[in-house]
């Protein structure tokens, strides 16, 4: 038998083209299964980085743009209520705060007490209060019971933002409040009643008490002097100012505003500086930055009555 090796070696040729071919082929579908995945990894992580780029970049419809700043402002809220309920406190008039205001004008450190009188209104507490958050300060409002009525909220204000809430009498009227020493107390206690009701808080009891006018001199002396000893009696504190921009009366320029203050305060470590938020006080507000930044060029630090009433 003759073997014809030319047909047998083209035989294994063809079979081996085949295998190769077969071969070839899975390659090329494997290969291809494996560039389709690649592309669609690419092209998913092309589309994410897409997205993420469109919602840095875009603003977002009203409705969800509203929802996020609700969510937003309801945590702020939350950390502001939290910061608030260590801020908000009950004055205390313990033997020690007694001994304390006695001594308030004694001291080696340079503190400042910026007061305000007459308030809370509408057209200048809300700006100090501004700038005082945004100062970072806790000053002290002696506040009208009549005006307290009329603005609950902004006293709400001034006490959950730390500032202490004092007792400015109801009328401010001299000829009403110096009466007698009944009235003195009486406008007190009605006013006390209108600071609890504007914060809610009913054990508050300010304990801290700012005579209209000033607790010396005048006409009205003589009743203010017994007045005095019934607040004493009644566990109640006073305080008058030993500082003041002369806002009330006289001084109508920022440059006046802040010639008082420096030449009250001259050569004094312990000021308590009377100031006014009654609604025509505008001129307080604008000048109180330059006061701020002059007490603090002279190394005062700023306090409330808090520090002392616990
Ligand atoms: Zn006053």
């Amino acid at each position: 038998m003759k073997i014809d090796f030319v047909e047998i070696k083209t035989k294994i040729y063809k079979k081996k083209a085949i295998v190769i071919s077969i071969i070839t082929i899975l390659f090329i579908i494997l290969f291809s299964l494996l560039g389709i995945k690649a592309a669609e990894a690419y092209n998913k992580k092309l589309i994410t980085a897409k997205i993420q780029n469109e919602y840095q970049n875009i603003e977002l419809p009203n409705v969800q743009q509203n929802i996020i700043e609700e969510n937003v402002n309801n945590i702020q809220e939350k950390e502001e209520t939290t910061e608030n309920v260590s801020i908000n406190q009950i004055p205390v008039y313990s033997e020690n705060a007694k001994k304390k205001m006695k001594e308030i004008y004694i001291s080696d450190q340079k503190i400042a007490y910026l007061t305000f009188d007459d308030g809370p209104s509408q057209t200048v507490t809300p700006q100090i209060l501004d700038l005082l958050k945004k100062e970072n300060i806790k000053a002290t409002f002696f506040v009208l019971g009549s005006r307290v009525k009329v603005n609950p909220d902004i006293v709400k204000r001034e006490y959950e933002e730390g500032h202490y809430i004092a007792n400015h009498g109801y009328t401010h009227e001299y000829s009403k409040i110096y009466k007698s020493v009944d009235n003195v107390i009486s406008e007190y206690n009605k006013t006390e009643k209108e600071i609890r009701k504007a914060i809610n808080v009913d054990e508050y009891e300010s304990h801290l008490f700012r005579f209209p006018g000033g607790s010396n001199g005048g006409i009205y002396a003589k009743l203010k002097s017994k007045a005095k000893k019934e607040l004493n009696k009644k566990n109640i504190s006073f305080i008058d100012w030993n500082a003041l921009t002369n806002d009330a009366a006289g001084a109508n320029t920022k440059k006046k505003l802040i010639k008082n203050l420096k030449s009250t305060v001259k050569n004094k470590n312990s000021v308590v500086i009377l100031m006014h938020d009654a609604s025509n006080k505008i001129l307080t507000y604008e000048t109180l930055p330059d006061v701020i930044k002059y007490l603090r060029e002279q190394g005062y630090s700023f306090d409330n009555f808090y520090t002392i009433m616990k």
